[in-house]
């Protein structure tokens, strides 16, 4: 019997309230009347999604043409800060263009932004899970961060969804937020536990250039709390506490930053794991067909523009060599703690992994069980180590 091929569909809201200090993404504050236009776009790309590949060049394979979508990620940015009757839009787009059959529709939500109506109308046009970006539950972290919601919000917040039906809400945390501390990072951790979530996400914070604070904590600054940030062992502990509380709970640590309940694993982002395809919907969107990837224009305005003219802006666009769909397999794969078949992928690419793996073996770094290969475990915090060496 031939295996029915599924598709994922992402919808970027590239929009928020303020800017957090943390953030490098490409994402801006902008007056809400720019939000029907916007939505109205990516609507329309939906609506013309082949006939615009087909003019950037972007090649869609027969099998993904007629694929099921069975799960919608709409993410930002905050996309809850947009009308529920935007939303609505948005996933009966997909329904109107797509052959659908939808288990699992997430919304990232802001928990400041939810209300009993908001929560209502999102369960009846069909949204089923709920992302919040809770990052921390300490008022002083996310005040220094630049958060607009506090902790008693996020109480607040997941009793609405709860009461609303929602079933499937998910919180992210992140370690290593200026003026976190051993004590309140367990804290952050326990209260999350209390709330229960079904699903929970911990990044590490990023230093770069990107964001304000990452800026000024590699120049040596003091703005943005940049000298009250935690240190690099002090992130590494904070991010196997979480591992033990976590475990502890009752979630299982399926990707290195995502734990479940059982049954609650992300369907849609093991998409981006296993190479499944997606396509995504506006401004800065990433797609992947199986054997290409590209990203729409990031600039909001640049993106409305062209769509508007009858144009989809692609700024990326790359078709992938059989060594890069090889590596692609190693480093997302591995991201999994469940690891990588490596049978499969030796017989698909035509390759022996023997060597690549033996000096990760002999390092500590991976495990082996018959064809299965995957990181050691209390080696998953220096997986970007294992990913250089696969990289050679
Ligand atoms: S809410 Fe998220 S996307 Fe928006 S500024 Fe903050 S971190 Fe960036």
């Amino acid at each position: 019997m031939r295996e029915m091929k599924t598709l994922g569909i992402y919808v970027q809201v590239p929009f928020c309230q303020t800017k957090c200090t943390y953030c490098n993404f490409h994402t801006g504050v902008v007056s809400s009347a720019r939000f029907a236009p916007y939505v109205q776009c990516v609507c329309e790309e939906m609506a013309r999604h082949r006939e615009f590949y087909a003019a950037a060049g972007v090649g869609l394979p027969a099998g993904i043409a007629d694929a099921v979508v069975d799960t919608i990620y709409i993410g930002g940015g905050t996309p809850s800060l947009l009308d529920a009757g935007h939303l609505r839009r948005i996933v009966d787009a997909v329904r109107d263009n797509f052959v659908a059959d939808l288990t699992e529709v997430t919304l990232e939500a802001d928990p400041e932004t939810v209300t009993a109506e908001k929560a209502a109308a999102w369960v009846a046009a069909g949204i089923n899970r709920v992302s919040f970006g809770v990052q921390s539950f300490c008022d002083e972290e996310l005040q220094a961060a630049g958060r607009m919601h506090r902790r008693a919000d996020v109480y607040r917040a997941a009793a609405i969804l709860r009461a609303a039906g929602i079933a499937n809400i998910s919180f992210d945390l992140i370690a290593g937020l200026p003026k976190q501390t051993r004590g309140s990072w367990r804290d952050s951790l326990d209260s999350l536990v209390e709330l229960a979530p079904e699903h929970v996400s911990v990044y590490l914070l990023e230093v770069d250039e990107g964001s304000r604070l990452g800026g000024e904590i590699l120049r040596g600054g003091k703005r943005y709390s940049a000298g009250d940030v935690p240190g690099d062992d002090e992130m590494a502990e904070f991010y196997e506490t979480a591992c033990a509380v976590l475990e502890a709970a009752g979630y299982r640590h399926y990707e290195i930053s995502n734990w479940a309940k059982p049954g609650f694993a992300s369907r849609h982002n093991l998409k981006y794991w296993r190479r499944e395809p997606y396509l995504g919907f506006g401004a800065g969107a990433h797609s992947f067909s199986g054997t290409e990837r590209w990203a729409n224009a990031h600039d909001a305005a640049d993106y409305v523009n062209a769509v508007m003219a009858g144009r989809l802006p692609v700024e990326q666009h790359e078709k992938l060599t059989a060594e890069g769909a090889l590596e692609e397999e190693l480093f997302l794969g591995l991201r999994q703690l469940e690891g990588i078949d490596v049978a499969r992928i030796e017989r698909e690419y035509g390759v022996s992994l023997d060597a690549r793996f033996a000096r990760l073996s002999s390092a500590g770094l991976i495990e082996r069980e018959g064809s299965l290969v995957r990181l050691a475990p209390g080696r998953v915090s220096v997986s970007n180590e294992v990913f250089v060496e696969l990289m050679k």
